[in-house]
């Protein structure tokens, strides 16, 4: 017998459908659909669409088209096998990138470093919001809730908001071939956080924007919205940042620490307030020096030290080799900025 939810579930027996997903002008993920009588296995294959810019702040006046580009293909946990997701970025129909297309310079960036092969690891952190109070699940009506301290990595129906939502994105994730690497409890009550990573070049901005549309259709499922801020909740409580983990291949070889990580971070100390303006709209409110964060007016790095703009892990240090983390980026940045950015100013000099 047929149901809403058997309908739902109902196999695609020929062909696929394609959700097109793009960033619109305010920094967040839009999508539609739509049916392809042939299975593509490749974005090439894909055909190009487009939209009405006008309501996505991305076209003033009379020619509002926007074109979408298919760039990545990722299988569709929402509808299964063999549909799929696709990330698009945008272009006017004169065939330029649209200004809010951050992926088009991102990809010209690592291309021109891809001999440096630089991996990436974002850590997403969130606050899932019920919408009727506009605070985190788990935030009483009015008041506030126990103090931070027993959340972070939490058990407990006292304590712990969310979990489900955040163990179906992250099994979304790995069947959409997303690098994810883990997720956790965060330090405030209704915030988590997911990784993506180790990706290459541009595969993390596109993995790190696909994980935040389906984290943002699982909330949807559960009447949730997911709020990315940097200080969404004033007062004593932790923001929401992006950490962004970074190496090179010579980072990652012998030597790598003195000859190319040290380095790095000297040149970012150099170029910290363009680093600053491109992290994320609002962060001044989150990196204040407290909360595990560093003042926004100064660039400090160190070794195992969460109060550093720029951490090197006791592991890197110790082995000569590995990575460090840029603590400064928003939760709210686009990742196809900051990654370019950590390439640009540390791999290309620019
Ligand atoms: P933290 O200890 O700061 O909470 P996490 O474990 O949350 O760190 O995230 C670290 C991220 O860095 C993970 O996504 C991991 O895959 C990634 N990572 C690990 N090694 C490297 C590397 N060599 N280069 C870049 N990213 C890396
Ligand atoms: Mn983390
Ligand atoms: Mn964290
Ligand atoms: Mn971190």
């Amino acid at each position: 017998m047929s149901t809403v939810d058997s309908l739902v579930d109902m196999p695609v027996e020929a062909g696929c459908i394609a959700e097109y997903v793009w960033i619109d002008g305010y920094n967040k993920v839009r999508g539609k659909a739509r049916y392809l009588p042939n299975v593509p296995s490749s974005p090439a294959d894909l055909p190009d669409w487009n939209y009405d810019g006008s309501s996505t702040g991305q076209a003033p006046g009379a020619d509002s088209e926007v074109i979408l580009k298919a760039q990545t293909i990722f299988p569709d946990p929402f509808r299964g096998k063999p549909n799929i997701l696709v990330m698009c970025d945008t272009y006017s129909p004169e065939g330029a990138p649209l200004p809010t297309n951050t992926r088009y310079e991102c990809a010209l960036a690592m291309s021109a470093a891809a001999s440096l092969e630089p991996w990436f690891g974002l850590e997403q952190e969130y606050f899932l919001i019920n919408p009727e109070t506009g605070k985190p699940i788990g935030f009483p009506a009015k008041g506030e809730p126990q103090p931070q301290g027993p959340y972070y990595c939490g058990v407990s129906g006292s304590k712990m908001y969310g979990r489900d939502i955040v163990d179906a994105h992250f099994k979304a994730c790995v069947y959409a071939g997303i690098k994810i690497s883990g997720i956790n409890a965060e330090v405030a009550p209704g915030q988590w956080e997911f990784q993506v990573g180790p990706a290459v070049g541009i595969e993390q901005g596109d993995m790190l924007w696909m994980a935040r549309y389906m984290l943002e259709r699982i909330a949807e499922m559960k009447g949730l919205d997911v709020n990315y801020d940097p200080k969404p909740i004033k007062g004593d409580w932790n923001g929401s940042g992006c950490h962004a983990n970074f190496s090179t291949k010579p980072m990652r070889e012998a030597g790598g620490y003195e000859q190319h990580i040290i380095p790095a971070l000297h040149k970012l100390e150099n170029k910290h307030a363009e680093h600053i303006a491109a992290y994320g709209s609002g962060n001044e409110e989150r990196l204040t020096g407290k909360h595990e964060t560093a003042s926004i007016n100064e660039f400090k790095w160190g070794v195992a030290d969460r109060g550093a703009s720029c951490r090197v892990g006791s592991d890197t240090a110790e082995k000569g080799y590995g990575y460090f983390e840029d603590r400064r980026p928003a939760g709210n940045c686009d990742p196809y900025v900051v990654t370019r950015m950590l390439v640009q100013t540390c791999c290309l000099d620019e």
